[in-house]
């Protein structure tokens, strides 16, 4: 007597596309002798499967064991009458109702690398080489599903050994959408002079210290020898760069930990399938050493100019591989600085036609390629705090993966904020980050904005009805939202509640849960007319109450302030009434003639906005510390001021902030803290010490605080770009848990405004 047959429909959700999941379900079925069908559509992958109830229940079992660039959210399973089917089949896309997005980019595999380096492969040195694992994957695609047809690959004809093992269920290029070799895929140019081998006079380039534009994956990348002090200087000099760090690439690892500290879980995310940014810990380093083991430094000082750490990256495309040169190549670079291939604040450069252009003066030649990139999609960037990834910049390897929402949504269109802005399409209970796109007040940046948020909507079928943006009324992503929401609803939401709701949802917080939760950043708008950036809000999705904020300081002439923190120092010494004596750092910093305007200023209020801003607090301690008192990008005085405070013990002493709890909200004078770093400094107090002691005393006033309120809930959510510290934040999450606290950090967006529309989204609440 043979098994009863039993047939089942399986719907599959999550990542599964483009990551070899239908060649994987074919393997599995064809092992245990079931019969059926496996096919995308625009919901995931569906099963059509037949056989014993013991072989299915197996096959369900090793469905928990996906490929490993797969992520299985969940899968449905619907009995169907079974119809004696022989044979599996992998068959086409479906095109049915349901959304599916496609997957994002994968860096190169460990089985491609080594065929790539092995001379009896056909693909033996084939820059575009890719399978069902690896390879570009959003970038390259023009709408779900993910389908040769529908991505640029489908400029390109299969040769017949592609489609043989395109179409071979035992081969692990099965249904690789982007599968190419050098008879039929893409082709490499060069537009310098040289010998006619793209790569050869690419390398050559590099190593007689010229300025490399290379096409990559989300877009051009600028590059140059990142131990040529020189073309390090003049890449500065061409992009109008100040001393802003660029990010570097390295051949692997061992290299990556003779420039920086890397530890295991660094180096879990350097070669992680997205393969991002790291920001590591630097050797060597003139004003800081993180390491007294170091090796010889491969880095010219001039790559990251003071600061404490270099963004790494390892090397995620087969063109990467081979800038780099393999074994019976003439020596490379062995750090190669890789940054944007743009002008300050720009969008990234991506087609070919503007890089001729837009590229020109910026690069000596260009190393492209006939691929076309139909998304631009940046380097995503994330440092690493208690070993756990602390996302900078969510962009290429993680976009478009979505984010389950705890409450159901509108079809959403959050526009997020006007730096580093992402935009957020939601519906139901899922939301989709777009890219990183960049700073508003670029025109270019606007239309980026434009081109990435219709993208999106075509890429998850989501038409939003509804309009969300930030209460800045100044705003120009909020002006864009009312310019362009036609008949739809708009919504907006304060900067720092949308900073807390992020983290809320990104840890999937119940829409009834209430938590402490602390914003600190540069800037935000407060409904009062300040600007805040030191709150603490009790918070949920739906509302907020300010419990406390720093107290109010002039913020003097606005950018001016920003970026010079030696004002912002004198307006706190102003405050706390501490004098300006002639022996501290910012008081020399300030010309006499500009000391008397901003004296007149604080006085009278004249040009002055009020600010509760934590990050300026930073920039003011940085400049007290004499530290830094002009800054050349954002952040860097803050930046600076961690990186000399980092292993520096606080010895004794304590700063203390004075909490006025007799209002709400209570108001948290900084003066004290100001008084005695004013002493400290007089007194000679070195400046890791300073910042140490800050750090701490920060950490102190947020545990000060939660704790003072803990009646309300001990659920404690820390956001804002001044969580992007990480000796802030581990200092801070330390001495919460510490106290049973359960603290909600940043992991899967940004602290920064990156992270601000999905905090927008959820908190414009549902229907
Ligand atoms: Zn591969
Ligand atoms: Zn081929």
């Amino acid at each position: 007597m043979t098994a009863e047959r039993r047939r089942r429909r399986l719907r599959i959700r999550g990542v599964v596309q483009g990551v070899g999941f239908r060649p994987f379900v074919y393997t599995t079925a064809t092992e245990l002798a079931l019969a059926g069908e496996v096919g995308n559509d625009e919901a995931g992958v569906l099963v059509e499967i037949e056989g014993t109830a013991a072989a299915l229940d197996e096959f369900a079992d090793r469905l928990r064991q996906p490929p490993p660039a797969a992520t299985v959210d969940s899968v449905e399973c619907t009995d169907l009458a079974a119809r004696d089917d022989t044979g599996f089949r992998i068959v086409g896309s479906i095109r049915a109702g349901g959304r599916t997005t496609v997957p994002p980019d994968a860096a190169l595999c460990d089985v491609c690398a080594g065929e790539l380096r092995d001379p009896g492969n056909r693909r033996y040195r084939h820059p575009f080489i890719n399978c069902t694992g690896c390879g570009p994957r959003f970038t390259i695609a023009a709408g779900p599903p993910f389908d040769r047809a529908r991505t640029s690959m489908a400029d390109f004809t299969l040769c017949d050994s592609c489609a043989r093992e395109y179409a071979d269920p035992a081969d692990r290029r099965f249904h690789a959408q982007s599968i190419c070799c050098p008879g039929c895929g893409p082709v490499l140019t060069y537009s310098g002079a040289g010998t006619g081998d793209a790569l050869a006079d690419a390398r050559a380039l590099l190593r007689a210290g010229g300025i490399l534009a290379v096409k990559g994956i989300g877009g051009y990348h600028l590059a140059c020898d990142g131990a040529d002090a020189a073309a390090v200087s003049e890449l500065r000099r061409r992009k109008g760069r100040g001393d802003k760090p660029f990010a570097v690439m390295v051949p692997n690892l061992e290299t990556a930990g003779q420039i920086a500290r890397v530890n295991a879980a660094s180096a879990e995310l350097l070669t992680s399938a997205a393969h991002p940014i790291v920001l590591l810990p630097r050797r060597r380093c003139p004003r800081y050493d993180h390491g007294t083991d170091a090796a010889p430094s491969d880095l010219a000082e001039a790559v990251a100019p003071g600061s404490p750490d270099i963004g790494v990256m390892l090397p995620y495309t087969a063109l990467h591989l081979l800038l780099f040169g393999l074994p019976g190549d003439p020596p490379g670079p062995r750090v190669l600085v890789m940054t944007s291939g743009n002008t300050g604040g720009e969008p990234i450069c991506y087609d070919d036609e503007d890089a001729r252009t837009r590229l020109a003066g910026l690069a000596d030649a260009r190393l492209s390629h006939n691929r076309r990139i139909l998304v631009p999609c940046d380097d995503s960037v994330l440092r690493v705090v208690d070993d756990i990834g602390l996302p900078v910049r969510r962009s290429r390897g993680y976009v478009p993966v979505p984010i389950a929402l705890p409450m159901a949504a509108p079809p959403t269109l959050a526009v997020g904020g006007d730096v580093k802005n992402t935009c957020v399409v939601a519906s139901g209970r899922t939301a989709w980050p777009s890219q990183h796109l960049g700073d508003m007040d670029r025109p270019a940046t606007l239309a980026a904005f434009e081109t990435a948020e219709r993208h999106l909507e075509r890429l998850t079928r989501v038409t939003p009805a509804r309009v969300v943006a930030d209460a800045h009324p100044g705003y120009r992503s909020t002006g864009w939202a009312r310019r362009h929401a036609g008949q739809r609803e708009v919504r907006t939401v304060q900067h720092h509640h949308a900073h807390i709701a992020a983290v809320m949802g990104e840890h999937g917080l119940d829409p009834a849960e209430t938590v402490l939760g602390f914003a600190f950043d540069g800037t935000g708008w407060g409904p009062d007319g300040a600007i805040w950036g030191g709150e603490l809000l009790v918070a949920g999705y739906h509302g907020f109450r300010r419990l406390a904020h720093l107290k109010y300081v002039p913020l003097a002439g606005g950018d001016v302030t920003v970026h010079r923190p030696y004002r912002m120092a004198l307006a706190h010494l102003w405050a706390s009434g501490s004098g300006w004596p002639e022996n501290l750092a910012p008081v020399r910093a300030c010309p006499p003639a500009e000391r008397a305007v901003l004296a007149h200023q604080l006085r009278t209020g004249l040009g002055c906005v009020p600010t509760s801003s934590m990050g300026r607090l930073f920039d003011a301690v940085a400049s007290l510390a004499g530290v830094r008192h002009v800054v050349d990008y954002e952040a860097q005085a803050a930046i600076e001021l961690e990186g000399s405070a980092r292993d520096v013990p606080t010895g004794r002493a304590v700063y203390r902030f004075a909490v006025l709890p007799a209002t709400e909200p209570a108001v948290i004078d900084p003066a004290p803290v100001i008084a005695a770093i004013a002493r400290d400094a007089s007194d000679a107090v070195p400046a890791g010490v300073i910042g140490a002691r800050f750090h701490v005393a920060v950490a102190r006033l947020v545990l000060e605080l939660a704790l003072g309120h803990a009646e309300i809930t001990r659920t404690v959510v820390l956001a804002g770009g001044v969580f992007q510290n990480s000796l802030l934040l581990s200092t801070t999450r330390a001495l919460l848990r510490d106290h049973g606290f359960t603290v909600r950090c940043p992991q899967r967006l940004p602290p920064n405004d990156g992270g601000l529309a999905l905090g927008q989204v959820l908190a414009a609440g549902a229907n």
